[in-house]
């Protein structure tokens, strides 16, 4: 059987929603309802509901140091819960602010600490001058393109995969050239803009993980016209920082 309602949970939208992020939502709805699945959106404000909403996919986006303070609480109290569910499968998309509190800490610019959620083992040290502009990677799903602000360095633990391979921009921490980690299929990235309008490819692969992990067959994606998503990543591509 082929699930046919999707659910979508989008974590602390109030609190972790920058650079267009919200639009990752909304791309993954058109692409799924344009297939013929119906969507189901359900806003987070905390992650006591995670298990009673049977979320498929959960999406994340960036915030200010102090955002991610305000939210911290909430992610400490049901991280055990969080990471049981992601071993277990569950597909997540973590963008930047999020992608830095999925992993063990944060270390801000006064030398306090955020603690993550240790869900991909990466940490995370403030800089001093913020890495912004756009970021290109190849990925095993292609070439990938958004847009970066953050102060944070992020350094991954040894054997965690990364995203992709910087072409352009600085990614993790402007010295590795790596970008975004992928444990299980949690992905996390410094890609606002938001990444999956521009990266169909990318947004197809999650979609991808999350029909087949909740459906009892093999479910292919019927392809769609991506001429103008294509055209705006390859625009965006072309830009200078
Ligand atoms: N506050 C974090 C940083 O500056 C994350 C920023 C963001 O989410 N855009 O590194």
């Amino acid at each position: 059987m082929v699930k046919q309602n999707i659910v979508i949970g989008h974590l602390y939208p109030r609190q972790m929603n920058v650079y267009g992020d919200m639009g990752n939502v909304i791309a993954l709805r058109y692409r799924l309802e344009m297939r013929g699945y119906s969507v189901t959106y359900i806003p987070l404000d905390s992650l006591k509901t995670l298990t009673e909403n049977n979320i498929d996919i959960l999406v994340g986006g960036g915030g200010q140091d102090s955002n991610q303070n305000l939210i911290q609480e909430d992610l400490q109290k049901y991280a055990a819960e969080l990471k049981a569910q992601c071993d277990d499968g569950l597909v997540c998309l973590m963008v930047c602010g999020m992608y830095q509190l999925f992993g063990n800490k944060f270390i801000l610019s006064d030398g306090s600490e955020l603690t993550g959620a240790s869900i991909i083992d990466l940490e995370t040290r403030a800089g001093t001058e913020r890495l912004i502009g756009n970021v290109v990677i190849d990925t095993t799903y292609g070439r990938i393109v958004g847009f970066e602000n953050h102060s944070g360095r992020t350094y991954l633990g040894s054997g965690v995969q990364s995203l992709g391979k910087v072409i352009k921009g600085a990614g993790n921490n402007g010295e590795t050239h790596e970008e975004g980690a992928i444990v299980n299929n949690v992905f996390g990235t410094y890609m606002h803009g938001p990444v999956l309008t521009k990266n169909p490819v990318f947004a197809d692969e999650l979609i991808s993980r999350v029909l087949n992990r909740a459906s009892t067959v093999a479910v292919l994606l019927d392809p769609l016209d991506d001429f103008i998503e294509l055209s705006a990543a390859t625009q965006a591509i072309r830009r200078p920082r």
